[in-house]
């Protein structure tokens, strides 16, 4: 098979998904996003390079969170430029650069997780007779155009498809399409470009798994088709580990609980958001890694954590129980308290979690009880949480 490189792109903004981090860097199945494109590109016997284009200033990042895949020579970095074409033509000219042996690139979103060989070996079938190719799945929905001036019209749908990446070219056509392409003008794909300098292009079966990560709730769904529960690996140490934290009542109008923020007649005191049940979650985490707790990582007496997020303590807990080796497998969190109601936000805190930790939804659970109206939490002088997490590795 002729040798093929990647130019894999993870420049994008990722304003729609609204996380704390640059898309790319969330974790699906305990793994960051941009990792898994890497490693089924790396995985297939015909690649020789594979360049990563993220936005300059980003690689810092980029290095640490792909850790040992820079270990692996074909990998490298490449500063991306204002739109998505300067950063393909960065990362093709860097591979070109790289090996000279390449005759096919594959230009792939960082944020399509589920790459896998049959796509690329399809992909490579298909330049055998085109240009340039790409996976398609047809529209399932009905398609309509806004008039101008009000109203809609029919559109058909019958030879209309949607594309994903990679796309792959044979790489001198390529590069030349890139050349011919304006300097500055927008493209909204790479089949666009070779479109434009006449190259013949070609579709393959596109798969939902090479679905794109957009919003959140992308990423929980191809979490479950990428991960279901019966693919993991076979784990051979499993441990658990428990936490416990409670936060009292000061004067206040919500409380945050799981990193939601319920409104109430009083708030929780603490030197953080006071977030019991993160609190509690990261010790579970900290303690089935062995990896002290909560208060060893996050000081109370540090001025740098007075009202911060516990999205933060929570992600550096599974940051370092990564580290470690270890696979989160499920969390379980109980809630004690007799107000407010926990009930309604039970499925919000499980996304909020679940989103945060990069798990599947059916691995965050979310309980709560009370104590019957015994004790300082009966008395509602506060609320506790209780949680137990599950790691596991080979
Ligand atoms: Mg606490």
């Amino acid at each position: 098979m002729d040798a093929i490189g990647f130019v894999i792109v993870a420049s994008g903004q990722g304003t729609r998904f609204a996380a704390a981090v640059p898309k790319q860097f969330v974790l699906l199945g305990g793994r960051p996003l941009m990792s898994w494109s890497v490693s089924a590109a790396l995985a297939h016997p015909a690649t020789r390079a594979c360049v990563i284009v993220c936005p300059p200033g980003q690689e810092d990042d980029v290095r640490e969170v792909l850790g040992p895949m820079f270990g692996d020579r074909r990998v490298t970095l490449c500063a991306g430029g204002a739109q998505r074409v300067d950063s393909v033509r960065a990362g093709v000219r860097q591979m070109v650069e790289i090996d000279a042996s390449i005759r096919h690139v594959m230009i792939h979103d960082a944020a399509r997780p589920g790459l896998d060989g049959p796509t690329i070996d399809s992909l490579v079938e298909a330049l055998a007779a085109a240009h340039g190719a790409a996976p398609a799945l047809p529209l399932a929905d009905a398609l309509k155009r806004r008039l101008p001036a009000g109203g809609v019209t029919a559109v058909s749908r019958a030879d209309i498809c949607r594309v994903q990446t990679p796309q792959a070219f044979q790489l001198a056509a390529y590069v030349r399409a890139l050349e011919a392409w304006p300097e500055g003008m927008p493209a909204d794909d790479d089949l666009t470009i070779a479109e434009a300098a006449g190259l013949r292009l070609a579709l393959v079966q596109g798969r939902e798994t090479l679905d794109k990560v957009t919003y959140p709730a992308d990423l929980r769904r191809l979490q479950d088709l990428l991960m279901p529960s019966s693919s993991l690996p076979p784990l051979t140490d499993v441990r658990t580990g428990h936490g416990i934290d409670v936060h009292g009542f000061c004067e206040g109008d919500a409380v945050t609980l799981a990193g939601i923020r319920i409104p109430h007649i009083a708030r929780l005191e603490g030197h953080s958001d006071a977030d019991a049940a993160w609190h509690a979650l990261t010790d579970a985490i900290l303690g089935a890694a062995s990896l002290g707790d909560i208060g060893d990582h996050f000081p109370p007496t540090d001025p740098q954590w007075k009202d911060a997020d516990s999205a933060v303590f929570l992600k550096a807990a599974l940051d370092l129980s990564v580290r470690s080796g270890w696979t989160l497998l499920h969390a379980d969190l109980t809630l004690i308290c007799e107000a407010p109601r926990i009930k309604p936000h039970r499925r919000s805190m499980r996304e909020a979690t679940a989103t945060l930790l990069g798990l599947s939804l059916d691995r965050v659970s979310i309980k709560a009880t009370t104590t019957e109206g015994l004790g300082f939490l009966g008395r509602r002088e506060g609320i506790g949480a209780m949680a137990t997490a599950t790691v596991g590795r080979r």
